[in-house]
């Protein structure tokens, strides 16, 4: 087992929720709806859940970091998404969220973009993760269903997890289309949130779809690099950026503000039926993008194996 922190997030009422983003969101995108809905039965289309909904227990977990990928990567550094599942206390845990593969799984590196229901007593996980490598065919992206290759639950160097118990409920809907101002989904209401509630942090995930226009994603090569990578600038020369295509199915994991855990406090990863998928940084057609999301305020955060050595290069 890791070394574990726990911290209890404040944990607003949904309603307060939906009134806090309606009007965050609105400098940000021209038409902007905000309510409270019954989650939408994810084992449908276009999600293909393995549970129904994101309620029950939600929780998040920040799980190792970059400074075990940069400058240079720390290959040792590897999870069990099982084991997070009992380190969070919540065997059985549905994950959502954006990661890097387990290398010596993978025999590489990649984005991981997990979509998992833990093993549970007798039951077996339910591994309905994605992964998103360079293609060493053509240098563009190969998004892989992970278990048609693998059997395992591991990830490596880091992850940012929301965790459920997969249940259906109530959850926040927040409709966003035409946006207007400079910031991609997800940094707007982490903002909107932290404007609100300042020091007393708010966590929270679930999923959204972008339904129409394109996006600017990145993939991590399949080999880690050689050279140390100390800036953002050299990080982004590494890194392959792509421009891909609604509907993506998107995870972000949100934390309005980092109560000292040297946490990543937003960070999403996508996917799609379409072949592509990896790590969301921001729609690129303003004028015709269509956001969709539902999401859950969590209860608690848990920080496993923060790095002792730590930098800011890489958050974004
Ligand atoms: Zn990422």
């Amino acid at each position: 087992m890791s070394r574990v922190e726990k911290f209890d997030f404040h944990v607003p009422s949904l309603e307060e929720v939906v009134s806090v983003l309606q009007n965050g969101l609105k400098e940000n995108f021209a038409d902007v709806q905000v309510s409270v809905v019954d989650c939408p039965d994810l084992t449908q289309e276009p999600f293909r859940f393995p549970v129904k909904g994101i309620c029950g227990k939600p929780r998040i977990a920040d799980v190792g970091g970059v400074p075990y990928l940069l400058p240079l990567v720390q290959k040792d550094k590897v999870y069990d998404l099982n084991t997070v599942a009992k380190e969070i206390q919540l065997p059985g845990a549905f994950f959502l969220g954006a990661g890097a593969v387990s290398s010596r799984v993978v025999g590489g590196n990649a984005e991981f973009i997990p979509v998992v229901q833990a093993e549970k007593e007798k039951k077996a996980a339910i591994n309905g993760s994605y992964i998103a490598k360079i293609n060493p065919e053509d240098d563009g992206c190969l998004l892989q269903k992970y278990s048609s290759l693998y059997n395992d639950c591991e990830f490596g160097l880091l992850a940012n997890l929301y965790a459920s118990e997969g249940l259906p409920g109530e959850v926040i809907e927040v409709r966003a289309n035409r946006r207007i101002g400079e910031q991609n989904f997800i940094s707007c209401i982490r903002k909107a949130l932290e404007k609100h509630y300042g020091d007393k942090p708010v966590g929270m995930g679930g999923t959204f779809i972008i339904q129409k226009g394109k996006a600017k994603l990145h993939i991590m090569p399949s080999e880690f690099s050689a050279c140390p990578l100390k800036t953002d600038e050299e990080l982004n020369n590494w890194l392959k950026f792509f421009e891909m295509k609604a509907p993506l199915i998107c995870q972000p994991v949100i934390v309005s503000q980092d109560p000292g855990f040297d946490l990543r406090v937003e960070h999403t990863h996508c996917f799609s039926h379409h072949g592509e998928g990896g790590h969301y940084h921001m729609d690129t057609t303003p004028e015709t993008v269509e956001y969709l999301g539902y999401f859950v305020p969590a209860e608690f955060l848990f920080r496993i194996d923060r790095p002792k050595e730590t930098h800011m290069v890489g958050r974004d």
